[in-house]
């Protein structure tokens, strides 16, 4: 959900969602706390999911954690600090910059991995505490959809 930000990116600095309050850990917090003052449980998980997706999101790239420091921060895991560094000189290199980013992410095979088994994990888990609500997955079909036809799409631009 909070990804939805994408949209807002031509707000952010230099066009980059990951820099805007939404990719920060703020919302997270301040769902977490409303939850706790109307003792409202499904507000409470979606404050912890909202954090947990900031967190992660702080291993490939980095994002812009505490959002008045207005950088990326984390570990950065796909990127190196030469690339980091100098980016533009990186990002030029491709007709599309978004490559760039769409390349070390899926020619990375612990990404990879790592998506397999989240997603074994979202069906284990749906199997053994939600069976009625099974079909919400096919939600998750429509993001990968959109996700897969992206990378398909600037994969033959770049080839081209
Ligand atoms: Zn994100």
């Amino acid at each position: 959900m909070c990804d939805f930000d994408i949209f807002l990116s031509k707000y952010a600095v230099d066009n980059n969602h990951r820099m805007l309050i939404t990719h920060s850990i703020i919302p997270g917090i301040f769902i977490t706390i409303l939850g706790l003052i109307f003792n409202w449980h499904v507000l409470i998980i979606s404050g912890f999911s909202y954090s947990i997706h900031i967190i992660i999101d702080t291993f490939d790239w980095g994002t812009n954690f505490f959002y008045f420091q207005k950088k990326q921060v984390g570990f950065k895991l796909l990127i190196t600090k030469e690339e980091f560094n100098n980016i533009s000189k990186y990002l030029s290199q491709f007709k599309r910059p978004e490559s760039f980013f769409d390349r070390k992410y899926y020619d990375n095979l612990a990404c990879i991995t790592i998506e397999i088994l989240i997603f074994i994990l979202m069906l284990l888990f749906i199997i053994l505490f939600a069976l009625k609500y099974f079909l919400i997955i096919s939600i998750y079909f429509i993001f990968l959809g959109f996700h897969l036809q992206r990378h398909f799409y600037l994969k033959k631009i770049e080839s081209n």
